[in-house]
């Protein structure tokens, strides 16, 4: 029955007998991926009862927003959530980089210098940074930037960062998930040395952590292990799929206190900003985001299994703990990049029948291809995949808010590189 339906959105049996082997050797890893949704889940439902989450705070506000009951409760969510002291999450937060953005501008200030300690930051962020010239950058307020890579072998620098670290240093930001590079994502323990690191040399530097992609995945989040500040878009894991926009910064007191002043105003902070009616879906998004995060991850594990038995270089490898939901496959070939998200596409619940093809981008030195069918626009939380036709020819996919979408997705593209000649068994 299930073959038959698998065939009748077009998949041979060949691809289906191929995945499910390579799935039996995943069960123990997928087991400990669900004990780990479990544990974050309880850690959700534990904050809402918390904070005393009640039907009231699904009711839309409008105007200046003053006591919506909603946003200050989901504020409270938040911080349990990630055991910070306060929180900002905002749909007038438009996406990730605004959130970072404003966590950044709202804690420096002229003649400041904060440094990258995980090497170069994610692309959007070097005109927010002024590592590009941008109109508006830190660097046009005069703060400086200085950057230290990571070792090697994925570790941080120590010696780098205490021979980069001086008086002017104000804050230092760490990228919890590699983005778009081949560097290994840091796992939360190796941020919470490096933050340890930091304090040491002097306790007064704000520890900001990029975390895009990494909620979820593991138990702690980087906010357990001294961060000041964990900063991330609502639109990847902690929205659940379900927020429409949005972001958050969650931190210390003071830390979300200059971020609220910087979103509104001086004088303002967080006691404006109404929410407009996507609070429930704020809520249920982070409800359901543990278990929508181990979805992606273990589309994410599987792909990298099937494609790396099928000879073909995955970044991280099949075997690799996690932790983040990025997965990058190598195909050397243009026409592999091009039917692997045709495949992705072909396996969405909306826009499966257009095929994607490669373009030239904004921001790109290379034409692009992406492959989404999704319910919010540009949400890489749901299945998505995306591929500069360049040299190596490696495709980035992330995300599924169910794990039989993301199956049926990797499927798909198997289906599609072995109709092309691509894949030969
Ligand atoms: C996605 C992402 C961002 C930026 O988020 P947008 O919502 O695309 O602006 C920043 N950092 C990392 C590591 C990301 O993955």
């Amino acid at each position: 029955m299930m073959k038959e339906l698998y065939e009748s959105l077009g998949i041979s049996q060949r691809v289906v007998a191929y995945s499910e082997e390579i799935l039996k050797k995943l069960e123990e890893r997928f087991r400990k991926i669900d004990e780990t949704a479990e544990y974050n889940q309880l850690k959700v439902i534990k904050a809402m009862q918390d904070a005393r989450v009640s039907a009231e705070c699904f009711q839309a506000t409008s105007g200046y927003g003053y006591n919506d009951l909603g946003r200050e409760t989901l504020e409270k969510v938040y911080a349990n959530v990630f055991h910070t002291e306060d929180a900002l999450v905002r749909p007038q937060i438009t996406c990730g980089t605004h959130a970072l953005a404003l966590a950044l501008s709202a804690n420096l200030r002229p003649g400041d210098e904060m440094i990258s300690i995980s090497g170069k930051p994610y692309d959007t962020l070097e005109e927010v940074i002024g590592i590009r010239p941008s109109c508006g950058s830190l660097a046009e307020y005069g703060v400086t930037y200085k950057q230290v890579e990571l070792l090697e072998d994925g570790n941080f620098d120590l010696e780098g960062i205490r021979n980069a670290i001086s008086e002017k240093t104000k804050l230092v930001e760490i990228q919890r998930s590699k983005g778009y590079l081949t560097r290994p994502t840091l796992s939360v323990q190796q941020i919470g040395e490096a933050i340890a690191f930091v304090k040491s040399i002097n306790p007064e530097i704000i520890c900001m952590v990029d975390n895009c992609y990494g909620e979820f995945v593991q138990r702690m989040e980087p906010s357990d292990l001294g961060a000041d500040m964990v900063v991330g878009s609502l639109i990847k894991n902690p929205g659940g799929g379900l927020a429409p926009i949005g972001g958050y910064i969650a931190g210390t007191k003071e830390c979300v206190e200059r971020a609220a002043y910087r979103l509104t105003s001086p004088g303002l902070g967080k006691e404006v900003g109404a929410t407009l009616g996507v609070m429930q879906s704020f809520y249920q998004g982070l409800f359901l985001a543990p278990t929508v995060t181990a979805a992606a991850l273990k589309g994410a594990i599987f792909a990298a299994n099937l494609y790396e038995s099928l000879g073909f270089k995955v970044i991280p490898d099949g075997k690799e703990e996690r932790y983040d939901i990025i997965q990058a496959v190598e195909f050397g070939m243009p026409e592999g990049v091009v039917a692997f998200c045709e495949g992705i596409q072909s396996a969405a619940p909306v826009d499966s029948y257009v095929t994607p093809e490669p373009w030239a981008m904004p921001g790109y030195d290379s034409d692009v291809i992406m492959a989404a069918g999704a319910f919010v626009q540009g949400s890489s939380i749901e299945l998505s995949a995306d591929g500069p036709i360049k040299p190596p020819y490696a495709v980035y996919f992330q995300g599924g808010l169910t794990w039989p979408h993301a199956k049926l997705g990797i499927m798909k593209s198997l289906q599609r590189l072995y109709e092309k000649g691509i894949v030969k068994w």
